[in-house]
């Protein structure tokens, strides 16, 4: 089993900490939860988190004081931090970042924008591991090595449709319309036509065979979309 980046959230407000959990897990991640600055301090002395996400208004420590205690710890100075906060002036946001947070992000924050901020320290930090490898059911994608493998055997892909997957399954879940990938995957600066996606999506489907190739579902007058749940209709409609 791949290793799933974990992400300590020190947040006291429990609806929001959950809200974010659910959010990371979907995302492949590992959330640990931590109401305060003791029980993280805890958490981080059991098991390194790949990440933390730190709440500045926290019952006891604040978020700023705890930064700059892990960052200034040999043990924890390495684990990029992305301070949560309600404040969003620049007087706070530049203390935050002197306390050696590595990310700020503004309450209310969209969790998907969270994702991603996530996905680049971790990125920024460990470019060679961790972010490379990303898995979505049975099927796995290695950025590092550009290997595609569906129930641990490999796949072959041409450059366009491995681009087209890697954009899909890191991005999966949602519905991306042809000019969103044409843009995302082609380049917004070239002009192709919108039925350019459809031929690369038949080719990256032939390629993947039926299993994965059902994970890659066509959303009518939509776009496209990666899932690792499949429809039973549409299973259904495959070949016995
Ligand atoms: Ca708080």
């Amino acid at each position: 089993m791949r290793r799933l980046p974990s992400v300590l959230i020190v947040e006291d407000e429990s609806a929001i900490a959950e809200l974010i959990s659910v959010n990371l897990r979907h995302s492949g991640f590992r959330p640990i939860w931590a109401s305060d600055g003791t029980s993280a301090q805890s958490e981080i002395d059991a098991a390194l988190p790949d990440v933390i996400l730190l709440d500045w208004m926290l019952p006891g420590e604040s978020g700023l004081v705890l930064a700059k205690r892990w960052r200034s710890h040999p043990r924890s100075k390495l684990v990029p931090i992305i301070m949560l906060t309600a404040r969003g002036d620049e007087i706070d946001r530049v203390a935050g970042l002197d306390a050696g947070a590595d990310d700020y992000i503004a309450k209310p924050f969209s969790t998907k924008e969270l994702v991603a901020r996530i996905r680049a320290v971790l990125r920024r930090r460990a470019p060679e591991h961790d972010m490379a490898v990303v898995t979505i059911g049975q099927l796995s994608i290695d950025a590092s090595t550009f290997r595609v493998s569906y129930q641990e055997q490999p796949i072959k892909l041409g450059p366009t449709e491995y681009k087209l997957l890697h954009y899909l399954m890191t991005h999966d879940e949602r519905v991306h319309s042809r000019s969103q990938l044409l843009d995302q995957v082609w380049g917004d600066h070239v002009f192709i036509e919108e039925r350019t996606v459809d031929v690369h999506v038949k080719r990256l489907r032939e390629s993947l065979g039926e299993g994965a190739a059902a994970m890659l579902e066509t959303v009518r007058g939509a776009g496209y979309r990666l899932t690792a749940k499949v429809q039973a209709t549409q299973r259904s409609t495959l070949p016995a």
